[in-house]
């Protein structure tokens, strides 16, 4: 499990949906000690006897000192984190933390990016995107709606700065470059409930990267485990009718 941010009760309901026993998980990787991303982490770990991971910096920060189940990571270090997937931690620039985004490479060489909480896509995250087959990718805010909106200009600055989060654009132009042959889906997520709506989110992508990518794009929903999307989803029959 990467991050585990939701209450206890909150994640054990969405496992429940996706049919996953809490028991069967490995490790818990924890990106950066923000509570959205860390919050439950150390408890979970106790009741579902799994291992917890992070970088020394966040284990620091979220007071982990004398926890027995933690392995601390260091950045580009690979992780066996069960008996057929490894992970790979990318530095990435977040505000006030040591946040990474994280590679999971199966057995059988196919790869996943989980994406989240960056002021700027670096050039080594990119490279390291080029080679997945699923990237889950932030699409925080839209840059008017957040300008428009009611933060205070510092927020906006810090959301909007080199260590705030992806805008819907920033994300876009990231695609761009990272879409390749083997690319087969990418899901949006951390979508700002403020400064965001997954419709805008979703379009502002395509129009960057349509021309050049087959699979599947969703949104992640805060409320999920379920995806959506919101424009191109074809129903061929409705058409018809
Ligand atoms: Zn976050
Ligand atoms: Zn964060």
């Amino acid at each position: 499990m990467i991050d585990c941010g939701f209450s206890l009760k909150k994640i054990e309901s969405k496992l429940d949906k996706m049919d996953v026993n809490p028991h069967d998980i490995d490790t818990i990787l924890v990106t950066h000690h923000h509570s959205d991303h860390s919050k439950s982490a150390f408890r979970a770990s106790k009741k579902w006897g799994c291992n917890l991971i992070s970088n020394a910096e966040t284990a620091r920060r979220l007071e982990w000192g004398g926890v027995s189940r933690l392995k601390i990571f260091s950045e580009l270090e690979r992780i066996e984190a069960g008996v057929d997937i490894s992970l790979l931690p990318v530095p990435v620039p977040h505000d006030d933390a040591e946040n990474v985004a994280v590679i999971a490479c199966g057995k059988n060489g196919k790869r996943a990016a989980v994406v989240t909480d960056l002021g700027e896509v670096t050039t080594e995250l990119i490279s390291h995107l080029k080679k997945c087959d699923h990237i889950s990718i932030e699409a925080n805010y839209d840059h008017d709606r957040l300008m428009r909106g009611g933060y205070p200009d510092s927020l906006k600055r810090r959301v909007s700065g080199r260590g705030g989060h992806l805008s819907n654009y920033q994300t876009a132009k990231a695609l761009q470059e990272i879409v390749h042959p083997g690319l087969r889906s990418i899901v949006l997520c951390h979508l700002s409930e403020s400064n965001n709506l997954p419709h805008i989110a979703e379009s502002e992508v395509l129009m960057g990267i349509c021309e050049s990518f087959n699979g599947s794009l969703r949104i992640s929903k805060q409320d999920g485990p379920e995806f959506s999307n919101y424009i191109g989803q074809s129903d061929p029959q409705r058409i018809v009718a």
